[in-house]
């Protein structure tokens, strides 16, 4: 019978609801807007939020699906990582209607959602096979990952300061875009030069797949700086966003191609998180995974972003490695809220403690 899943890790409030075998029934997803105005996610305010906006979220995704609650026979929710706040509301929520209905709960690593989404059903004409790189990019998260199988995660590296997402939307910041700024600097960037401004290319060349963005946020301001943010001039701007664009991909290929080295056997380079909406990135890490030989597989940007699907699936996923290892679902994963959980710390479904 078919599965509901919960998102609310940062400022998506999502449902879904997607078969066993992972054909997507229904789906919701409400990007909170509130947050615009105040320049960031305010993990109090989204808290509110989901808690306000769930029941709705939920009523309308099973109304789509046409579905009764009764007909569903598992649910999911991320437990982790993320903002607390969000992380009690939607894995109580389902806790709450798993316990009602005397159905399972599965708790979602969120990052292990984004990992995994790439596998989802009727994406590519392809399968996605173990090992893959995973690149996620997002507003939150910066990481190389060796996906090795379900629960069975490698970390090759990782940002030591910004997220990329937030390096852009510091950025755009600086220029005077709105937030979050990743969408309007790519747009502004079109306008100017990549070459017109000398930045520097933080960790670039160095051994592993470390990424780090604030020397390079602080070459920027010292571009802006001699103008000040009001009286920058619109080409100057687009100069800027252009070549600041340029280094994040160059940095990313280049750490990307390092990761690919730490994993010879990799299948495909997967990108996931926001900033895989990037066109100049995705150009860049296409052209990598083109010499490298392996597909490059970027999932469409509604499933790169924050979304239920996708947590729907890593627990559809975890349930058939479960049973595939004959290995009960409530030995599996803690259930509590964890805002730190790192993918490192999952274990492999058969391995148990
Ligand atoms: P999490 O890391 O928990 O997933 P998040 O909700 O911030 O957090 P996403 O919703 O996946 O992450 O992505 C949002 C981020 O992606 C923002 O930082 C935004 O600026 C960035 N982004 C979106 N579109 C683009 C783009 N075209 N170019 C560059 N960055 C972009
Ligand atoms: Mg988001
Ligand atoms: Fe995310």
């Amino acid at each position: 019978s078919p599965i509901l899943a919960i998102e609310t890790t940062c400022d998506e409030t999502a449902c879904a609801i997607l078969s066993p075998e992972g054909a997507i029934l229904a789906e919701t997803v409400h990007t909170q807007s509130g947050h615009a105005a105040l320049g960031g996610v305010v993990p109090e305010i989204a808290a509110r939020a989901h808690l306000a906006l769930l029941p709705d979220i939920v009523a309308e995704t099973l109304e789509k699906s046409g579905l009764a609650l009764a007909e569903i026979g598992a649910f999911a929710a991320c437990t982790g990582p993320g903002l607390i706040g969000g992380l009690i509301v939607g894995s109580n929520y389902a806790k709450g209607l798993a316990v009602a209905l005397d159905r399972p709960f599965l708790a979602v690593n969120h990052i292990e959602a984004h990992a995994l989404t790439a596998r989802l059903p009727g994406l590519f004409a392809h399968d996605i096979k173990f090992p893959y790189l995973l690149l996620l990019v997002s507003g939150g998260h910066c990481q190389c990952i060796a996906v090795k199988g379900i629960g069975n995660y490698e970390k090759l590296g990782g940002t030591i300061d910004d997220a990329a997402g937030e390096a852009f939307d510091k950025v755009a910041k600086m220029l005077g875009l709105g937030w979050p700024g990743g969408p309007a600097l790519e747009k502004l960037a079109r306008e100017g030069r990549s070459d017109a401004v000398a930045l520097p290319r933080p960790l670039m060349g160095r051994e592993g797949c470390d990424f780090s963005f604030s020397g390079l946020k602080t070459a920027v301001a010292r571009q802006i700086a001699p103008y000040g943010m009001e009286a920058l001039p619109r080409p100057v701007a687009a100069d800027i966003a252009a070549s600041f664009q340029r280094c994040v991909c160059d940095v990313m290929a280049d750490r990307a191609r390092h990761a690919l080295a730490l994993l010879p056997e990799a299948q495909s380079l997967v990108v996931a998180g926001g900033v895989a909406a990037n066109g100049a990135i995705r150009t860049a890490l296409e052209a990598l995974a083109g010499e490298a030989g392996i597909p490059f597989v970027a999932p469409p940007l509604r499933f790169c972003t924050d979304n239920a699907v996708m947590v729907g699936w890593a627990a559809l996923e975890t349930i058939r490695a479960c049973q595939g290892a004959g290995q009960a679902l409530e030995d599996g994963i803690p259930t509590a809220p964890r805002p730190r959980w790192p993918l490192t710390e999952m274990v492999p479904p058969g391995n148990a403690m």
